[in-house]
């Protein structure tokens, strides 16, 4: 069995994230210690709550919280103001106060979703995330965003939140189906492309028997991001690489192409668009496609670059007349390039053409 990790976040709040196999069970002192409080209200999901909710309310039970519950349909489009609202009247129903705490039991949707009714109710109560997905673990539950989609676009309101403290037991990850482990798969490849060449090789093997030191290396680079620019005005912009073109895929979709699939085709035609920029060899692309293909992720999707270009247009990343978009260089490393909202459609067909 692997070492428990403990890796500090220094962000607008400092706290911990836990990862290690078999800690859920243990959760509830290192909650108390986090985030103090009488009551606590766990926000999951109806998969995820046949799974884990009773552990995770027994551990914070014996640690002297009372605990009641609130469960959401499973899937994207409960990522939305209708339940963000529902939670909200749902947490002032418990009379939750504003030193009670709020939990999310799940992956990126509960994540996402309970964070910003969290930040909030009562302006902000306090937020602990436990995630149970391969991407809440390394990205969605570190690094304070927190989001609902609007039907004008993705994660269009939202607030950057950070939460008490993480815990991540990675043994939940057991359960989840082959899809959903494989989306968050995509956003590991990010990881590697945007920050560290041994992660990517690494990952070459199969990462089910590393995890705890897959994920703990994908956090550390997001901690160490985040705790440069926190609030997403420079470097952190570079975790988005794959997330303009991956997020209009998702959007075109109607949300049914999940996030690290959206992601994964969008990694690959960013990638395309870098070389026809002239700024990252074709040696790097192929070596991601590669890689995308090991994983079983998609290079491509049924969208032409017009829908691609429109679609990005609603998306956060664009300011004015031009989108800022990560793009690779080497594997290893990514740069941040303004691209104007002009050249975007030919650049994306391009980048599809590569
Ligand atoms: P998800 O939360 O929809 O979970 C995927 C599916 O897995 C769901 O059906 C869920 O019920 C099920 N599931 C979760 N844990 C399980 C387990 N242990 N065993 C069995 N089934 C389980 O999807 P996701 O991929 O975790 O998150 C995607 C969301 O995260 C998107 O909305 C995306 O925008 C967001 N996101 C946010 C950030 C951020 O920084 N806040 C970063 C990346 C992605």
């Amino acid at each position: 069995m692997n070492p428990e990790r403990k890796i500090t976040v220094n962000a607008s709040k400092t706290y911990d994230i836990h990862i290690g196999e078999n800690i859920l069970d243990n959760a509830g002192p290192l909650i108390r210690k986090a985030a103090g409080g009488d009551v606590a209200v766990i926000i999951t999901d109806d998969i995820v709550s046949e799974l884990y909710q009773k552990r995770l309310a027994h551990t914070l039970t014996q640690s002297g919280y009372h605990v009641v519950s609130h469960v959401i349909t499973n899937g994207e489009s409960s990522k939305s103001p209708e339940n963000l609202i529902v939670i909200l009247n749902y947490l002032a129903e418990k009379k939750l106060s504003r030193t009670d705490i709020v939990v999310a039991l799940g992956g990126g949707v509960v994540g996402d979703l309970a964070g910003f009714a969290a930040a909030c109710y009562m302006r902000g109560v306090s937020f602990v995330q436990v995630p149970t997905t391969l991407l809440a673990a390394i990205d969605s539950s570190v690094g304070g965003k927190t989001a609902v989609n609007l039907s004008a676009g993705k994660n269009l309101a939202g607030a950057f939140y950070q939460p008490d403290t993480v815990i991540c037991d990675v043994s939940l990850l057991s359960t989840l189906p082959d899809d959903v482990f494989i989306s968050g798969c995509a956003e590991v490849i990010k990881y590697g492309v945007l920050a560290d060449n041994e992660l990517f090789e690494f990952i070459k093997s199969p990462i089910s028997n590393n995890l705890t030191h897959v994920i703990t290396r994908c956090v550390e680079i997001k901690r160490d991001i985040v705790g440069k620019d926190e609030r997403e005005n420079g470097v952190r912009k570079l975790l988005n690489y794959g997330h303009t073109i991956g997020h209009a895929i998702e959007q075109l979709s109607g949300y049914r192409i999940p996030h690290g699939y959206a992601v994964a085709a969008g990694m690959a035609i960013e990638a395309g668009m870098a070389v026809k920029m002239g700024i990252c060899p074709t040696g790097c692309y192929n070596k991601i496609k590669e890689m995308l293909r090991l994983y079983n992720l998609p290079a491509t999707k049924n969208y032409n670059a017009k829908e691609l270009a429109e679609a990005c247009l609603s998306d956060k990343k664009r300011s004015g007349d031009k989108i800022t978009m990560a793009l690779p260089i080497r594997v290893g490393e990514c740069v941040l390039k303004d691209i104007p909202v002009s050249d975007l459609q030919g650049l994306i067909q391009h980048g599809m053409e590569v």
